[in-house]
């Protein structure tokens, strides 16, 4: 894509300051931060080297910093040894054994707390059973389990042994898992008897049976966790009761210390892109970006009460809720269960009553929580937070505005966060006491994050205000170090477009005249109408700010003489429109359109639906939406999809 057709839309031009109360007692200041950007600038390697030695707790400490001589495959701290385990638990025993590591809440009001030291003890038992189950180091282990506590254990426990896990994310289906432990080749499988969700079970071991009934012969054993007691089959021989083998379980575990390469995990990419990745993460590099982006973009401190609502099973629930805030000593929040149990006020409702001070979310729960109204917030004391979060896809302006102005009251800063799988911690973000933010930009790049936007042929465009594709330039801690079993496609995927110069992050951004990043969408998403690039994410945000849309989706559709025409899926407040009242609407929308970015952006069709096909993650499958788009029949793997049914009434035959 060329830097100078992009058809620039963004009007945006709303900007907000760090609040001073919340810069006077921030962690970085724009002074601190400048310092460590000018330290990373001037030593790249040195830099990181420092925050290592500085930040994580070393058995054997690093003589090496940066290998690159297998480039793209490179290898951060090789000769250091350290366990990701003993530095989230072990390290706080001292100074904060008996504050609360875990706040925990089921979606029946059920909770449970763990201390440092309990949740410590917890996960040596689990380490020990791990053990007498015949994992060493090096094998894998699957995780299929709910949003509790249990997941967290048995991350730390496999860390603890030097084993591999890989969280597969239990509202994924059993061939899904099947796909994933065959490709793992995991010898254990952690589940429970299933899950709450939506006031319904969740049936994690029944699936969890079929899949393994399809295959997954390497999987030797499967401990179970017991948490809805709702009776389930146990295989004699090879299903275990976690609490049974747990009971006789020592609460005394050495750590395996590790190489800093050794992997820590693996974990499938989401798949709105095509087939799952196993994307292999390391021990030294990945904890170190986990460790730093906490304290950098969230100011982690220890009085705070950090949530995030992303599950396990991805990435931000691996870097955010099982490692990160740990490794700091914080002090994290778990729900099990929908934001909208009993009611709407859910969310709202647990932070008031955990006292939770970092909110960090995803645009489509924001979305989704914004058209329920704003008297669901407003019913709860929600003045322990101070600072927001956003991650997973682009945040419309509007949504920012509403989450800036419902839930932040005007006084808190809101960190959109850009970073995917592979980057394992945040890249590109907003370092909340020393940076401006503006709706809808993830603002710039952290210390040590060395970011581009480059053209087709892979030149840096280096003039202000351009688009392109983003682009990492510079190898960073924790990124992957390959994909699992296929380091031919990790080369071709990530780096092969320009020659293994720079790692190819797949989005497409612009980049404005302060230096802040607005992120397109995937770099397949972008629209090309009548020779005018367009990003759907902007179409998008145009038609997210009219009154009465809620949510919008954009596609192109092949059109004989503009090339491609702009479809739109748009999810509006209230009922759906039908009929005349659609039509007239649809006229408007059009019209609103016209206004916001250009006759040319204007869609040729509006489709009203209840809802948008969304990944598991809660990402909307455009692959799917452009299929409907062209009127093509739908055969493409929908069973990540949260909610199949939508197809029917987008494709128009319901
Ligand atoms: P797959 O790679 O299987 O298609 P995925 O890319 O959705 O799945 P993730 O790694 O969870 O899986 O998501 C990373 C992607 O999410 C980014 O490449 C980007 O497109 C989008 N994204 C994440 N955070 C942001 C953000 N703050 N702003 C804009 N886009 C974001
Ligand atoms: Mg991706």
């Amino acid at each position: 894509m060329s830097s100078d057709n992009i058809a620039s839309v963004l009007t945006e031009n709303r900007v907000f300051p760090p609040p001073a109360e919340f810069a006077a007692r921030a962690r970085l200041n724009a002074e601190k931060l400048a310092a460590l950007h000018a330290e990373a600038q001037a030593d790249h390697t040195g830099f990181w080297a420092g925050l290592a030695k500085k930040n994580l707790g070393w058995q054997t400490p690093f003589t090496q910093v940066l290998d690159d001589s297998a480039a793209p495959n490179y290898r951060w701290f090789t000769d250091g040894k350290l366990n990701a385990s003993a530095n989230c638990l072990d390290r706080h025993l001292l100074a904060r054994g008996d504050k609360i590591a875990i706040r925990f809440e089921g979606e029946k009001g059920d909770t449970r707390n763990y201390t440092y030291k309990q949740l410590h003890a917890e996960v040596c038992k689990l380490a020990n059973v791990l053990k007498a189950q015949g994992v060493n180091k090096g094998d894998r282990v699957v995780i299929y389990m709910p949003m509790a506590p249990e997941a967290v254990i048995a991350m730390q426990a496999c860390a603890r042994i030097g084993a591999i896990h890989s969280v597969v994310f239990g509202g994924f289906s059993a061939s899904s898992l099947k796909d994933r432990i065959e490709d793992t080749g995991a010898r254990l499988l952690i589940t429970a008897d299933g899950g709450h969700r939506a006031g319904n079970i969740v049936p994690l071991k029944k699936v969890a049976d079929e899949a393994l009934a399809a295959g997954c012969k390497t999987i030797g054993k499967v401990i179970v966790h017991q948490r809805t007691s709702h009776g389930v089959d146990m295989q004699a021989g090879r299903d275990l009761w976690w609490h049974e083998l747990m009971d006789t379980a020592s609460e005394r575990c050495e750590p395996e210390w590790v190489e800093s390469e050794h992997p820590l995990f693996l974990l499938y990419t989401s798949g709105s892109t095509g087939k799952p990745k196993g994307i292999q993460h390391s021990t030294g590099g990945y904890l170190l970006g986990a460790t730093m982006t906490t304290q950098w973009v969230f100011d982690i401190r220890d009085d705070d009460v950090f949530w995030c609502t992303a599950d396990v099973g991805w990435i931000t629930g691996h870097s955010y809720v099982a490692y990160g805030p740990l490794a700091n000593g914080a002090t994290i929040l778990m729900y099990e269960g929908a934001p909208t149990i009993p009611d709407a006020g859910r969310f709202w409702k647990i932070c008031q009553d955990h006292g939770v001070t970092i909110f960090y979310t995803a645009p489509t729960a924001i979305r989704a929580l914004m058209k329920l109204g704003e008297e669901w917030p407003n019913k709860y004391d929600l003045s322990k937070l101070r600072l927001l979060g956003s991650v997973g896809e682009p945040i419309n302006p509007e949504a920012w505005m509403w989450y800036h102005r419902v839930i932040g009251k005007e006084r808190l800063p809101i960190v959109d966060t850009w970073w995917q799988t592979e980057t394992g911690a945040i890249m590109i973000a907003p370092v909340p006491g020393a940076i401006t933010t503006k709706p809808g930009s993830c603002t710039k790049p952290l210390p040590g994050i060395c970011v581009e936007v480059v053209d087709e042929a892979g030149t840096p465009i280096r003039e202000q205000d351009a688009g392109g594709y983003l682009v990492v330039s510079k190898p960073w801690p924790s990124m992957l170090r390959t994909v699992w079993g296929d380091n031919e496609r990790y080369i071709k995927t990530y780096w092969g477009q320009f020659q293994n110069k720079y790692y190819v992050a797949g989005d497409s951004t612009h980049r404005d005249a302060d230096g802040c990043y607005w992120i397109m969408g995937r770099v397949d998403d972008v629209l090309n109408v009548s020779g005018h690039r367009l990003g759907t994410m902007e179409v998008e945000s145009a038609l997210v700010s009219h009154p009465r849309i809620a949510e919008a989706a954009v596609v192109g559709r092949p059109h004989e003489v503009k090339g491609e025409s702009v479809f739109a899926f748009v999810i509006a407040k209230g009922p759906r429109p039908t009929g005349e009242e659609a039509d007239k609407l649809a006229k408007e929308l059009r019209d609103h359109v016209a206004k916001e970015i250009g006759a040319l952006a204007k869609p040729d069709d509006i489709r009203f639906a209840d809802n948008l096909p969304k990944t598991r993650s809660g990402k909307i499958m455009r692959r799917l939406l452009r299929s409907i788009a062209k009127g093509e029949e739908i055969t493409q793997d929908t069973s990540t999809l949260e909610n199949p049914a939508i197809v029917a009434q987008l494709s128009g035959k319901a």
